[in-house]
């Protein structure tokens, strides 16, 4: 079975020095919690193998599949916005690289596989809890077409972890287009070692940009290119209420895909002020800030790229390439706002524009969003009873609302502009109502539900309920009677004292 994996090494072969060779600890007793089948599929390999008790041993760490090359990367990060040089590979590995059936290069790794040299004062190890998490939230993510790395498996180790209360020890696989984050080129920077930020970059190119490998901007235009993929990727998120919660440049990934699900958690009620993560006293890494953080981490990702865009000696060069990289920063909040636009217009039903619309329609989503502020509406159901009132059901929109005629005005308008849209070409009430309901989820990761699901498996052994909320949440744009207990907001109470958790 272990031949099946077809590793394709590029990172270890390529960029000696930038990491650690390094092997997992092993475990006493693993067994398999989880596997992605459909991702084992995409990924070429047979999940009936991966089902054996070879399996167990190869996701715990105990053995290692043939052609695996376990590696440590290095990486540092500004957290909270504090600079720590050295953070690195504390608890996972980087086992290798395998092409799926698409030909697309993905990074597979292990999360909670012991200590390395990069583990500071941590135990190397994960909690069951946390990495199913990972599993509920990620897959929630990629069914909401989002990009984001995916657990592949998650093995239980049989060990009892030392975190607030004991714990059971897991270990999660997880599938990446890369784990090449902004903190891996600050590491870089902050050891001055300029000419593994330039393998770093050229090897980021080759990896996430191929058309700009070897022409003569293409520092400058790797810049461009993952601010590009953050405004499509954050528009995604605040389009879904999505709080990552933990945005420090080491969990912002140059691929463009969400990663590292610790203290995240979707809104409820709207509220640009949401934070969730119990260490965010300052609301860094609110709901709401998430567009100016993306903003910040490129900053600090632009400073890297300067001394391989002009040599130190060369003042006016310098000048020159510091002036390029802030015009791309600078540009950021513009490509954040179009990204986000594109998205809330589909989600509010329109199609069609015309000269003006993007001003007209930017306040009129800024105007519902603003009421459902004021009347503290659940975000994700408001924007499925929006695609309803669509089809003129009115009355399950205005019940969302403390006061059902709040919306009366706004309404008006956006039919106003509805009527427009199917003036222009628009697909017709029907159409509209089914296309704001694909743009729309109607289930999201309910916190409340994530939580019951992760208590069951860690203080119960309980998988049923983790798993019949992973299947719900695969399907999160039907509405599905059956699943109704899934799509209900948790109350108010509940949110209002919700806390989630880093250094899990
Ligand atoms: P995270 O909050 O998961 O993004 O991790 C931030 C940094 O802390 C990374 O360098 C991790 O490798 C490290 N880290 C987190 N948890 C542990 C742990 N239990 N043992 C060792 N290192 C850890
Ligand atoms: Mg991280």
């Amino acid at each position: 079975m272990t031949s099946a994996f077809g590793f394709d090494n590029t990172y270890a072969r390529e960029l000696p020095g930038l990491y650690v060779a390094w092997k997992p600890a092993p475990v006493p007793a693993p067994r398999l919690l989880f596997l992605n089948e459909a991702l084992a599929a995409e990924l070429g390999l047979d999940a009936a193998a991966l089902r054996s008790a070879d399996g167990a041993a190869l996701f715990a760490g105990n053995a290692l599949p043939a052609g695996a090359e376990p590696i440590a990367q290095a990486y540092a990060g500004h957290q909270f916005g504090g600079f720590s040089p050295q953070l690195g590979d504390g608890r996972a590995l980087l086992l290798g690289e395998l092409i799926d059936v698409r030909g697309r290069r993905r990074d597979l790794a292990l999360k909670g596989s012991g200590r390395t040299p990069f583990s500071r004062g941590g135990d190397g190890k994960a909690a069951v809890g946390p990495m199913l998490r990972e599993v509920l939230i990620g897959e929630a993510m990629h069914a909401l077409g989002i990009p984001t790395t995916r657990a592949l498996a998650v093995a239980a180790t049989g060990e009892t972890i030392a975190r607030s209360a004991p714990l059971p020890g897991a270990v999660l696989a997880r599938v990446a287009a890369s784990h090449l984050r902004v903190g891996t080129f600050e590491y870089f920077l902050a050891q001055g070692e300029t000419d593994k930020l330039r393998r770093l970059a050229d090897y980021t190119i080759a990896r996430h940009d191929p058309a700009l490998a070897g022409t003569p901007g293409r520092y400058l235009a790797l810049l461009r290119a993952v601010a590009q993929r953050q405004a499509a990727l954050i528009a995604q998120w605040m389009n879904v209420g999505f709080i990552h919660g933990v945005m420090n440049t080491d969990n912002m990934a140059l691929s463009g895909e969400t990663i590292d699900y610790g203290p995240c958690a979707f809104i409820e009620a709207y509220d640009p002020a949401a934070v969730f993560s119990s260490i965010d006293q300052g609301g860094r890494y609110a709901y709401g800030n998430q567009p100016h953080i993306a903003r910040w981490n490129l900053a600090r990702f632009a400073e890297t790229l300067l001394p391989l865009m002009a040599d130190a000696e060369d003042e006016s060069a310098i000048q020159r390439a510091v002036g390029q990289v802030t015009a791309v920063i600078d540009a950021f909040p513009g490509l954040f706002g179009a990204a986000l636009l594109r998205g809330q217009r589909a989600k509010l039903g329109f199609f069609t524009t015309t000269a003006g619309d993007d001003e007209g329609d930017a306040a009129l989503a800024a105007d519902w969003l603003a009421l459902l502020h004021a009347q503290a509406v659940d975000f994700t159901l408001a924007w499925r009873r929006l695609a309803d009132a669509a089809e003129d059901q009115e009355a399950p929109l205005r019940a969302l609302f403390a006061d059902p005629a709040a919306p009366g005005t706004w309404l008006t308008r956006w039919r106003e502009r509805c009527a427009r849209d199917d003036a222009a070409g628009g697909p017709g009430a029907r159409e509209r109502a089914a296309r704001m309901r694909a743009a729309s989820p109607w289930l999201i990761p309910r916190n409340h539900r994530v939580e019951e699901a992760l208590a069951a498996a860690t203080n119960d052994a309980d998988l049923a309920p983790f798993e019949r909320l992973l299947a719900a949440l695969r399907r999160p744009f039907d509405e599905v009677p059956e699943l109704a207990p899934y799509a209900e907001p948790a109350p108010a109470a509940v949110t209002a004292g919700y806390q989630t958790f880093c250094g899990t």
